[in-house]
């Protein structure tokens, strides 16, 4: 056995404990909630939610997944390399423009997931990137990138802007990761402190549409190329 195995149970066993953490602390917060794609669509297409944004991985590609892609909703979709909301102008088109949903998107073999891995230097994510690094295991960068995801959450939820919004009940915050090789939805459930698959199966027979990519309001560093 090599000493990467050997040093594997323990590392995971301690990743767990951070994904715990950070979902134990953003599950506090009443603005944190459960919201499926399949809310959100429906909820945009009927008027029952007026808005909302998404922050999403420049790497997921332009047909972003279980994302609505009618042109006659409110969905702001920004990309960028990671899922950094501190970027393109997302907190001030949350703010001037009202929006009651922001979706944090991330997804698996995710490149920005390895790039920020190899670079990290704040604490504490710089040890838990070290146990994916260690390992090189695809199932330990998932949670990596789930990770991520609530971390963003988190950073988003301290921001003195976005902060006092969420708790005036203005604004909803909610999770969201993309798993490619089963080609399935985990959305962020607060009350299980966990992302929780989607498990929904589409009939043969349904027929999907894809809307033109210039439907949404496309903002994001994707753009500058
Ligand atoms: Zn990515």
């Amino acid at each position: 056995m090599s000493r990467k195995e050997e040093r594997a149970p323990k590392s995971s066993a301690k990743l767990a404990d951070t994904i715990d953490g950070i979902a134990k602390e953003l599950s506090k917060f009443s603005c944190v909630s459960y919201l499926d794609d399949l809310q959100l669509s429906d909820g945009l297409l009927s008027g029952a939610i007026r808005s909302a944004a998404v922050i999403a991985c420049s790497d997921m590609g332009g047909l972003v997944p279980y994302l609505c892609s009618s042109a006659n909703v409110r969905l702001y979709l920004f990309q960028n390399f990671g899922h950094d909301y501190a970027t393109g102008g997302f907190v001030e088109t949350v703010v001037g423009q009202s929006v009651e949903n922001v979706v944090v998107y991330g997804h698996s073999v995710c490149e920005y997931t390895k790039f920020r891995a190899r670079a990290a230097v704040d604490q504490p994510t710089r040890d838990l990137y070290a146990v994916a690094l260690d390992s090189d295991d695809e199932a330990v960068w998932r949670d990596v990138g789930r990770f991520n995801v609530l971390f963003v959450m988190k950073q988003l939820l301290a921001d003195p802007t976005i902060s006092p919004i969420a708790e005036q009940g203005r604004l909803k915050v909610h999770g969201w990761f993309y798993e490619s090789g089963e080609n399935h939805l985990e959305v962020f459930d607060p009350k299980h402190r966990a992302f929780i698959g989607q498990q929904l199966k589409l009939p043969d027979s349904l027929i999907v549409k894809y809307g033109p990519l210039e439907t949404h309001d496309r903002v994001g560093e994707t753009d500058k190329f």
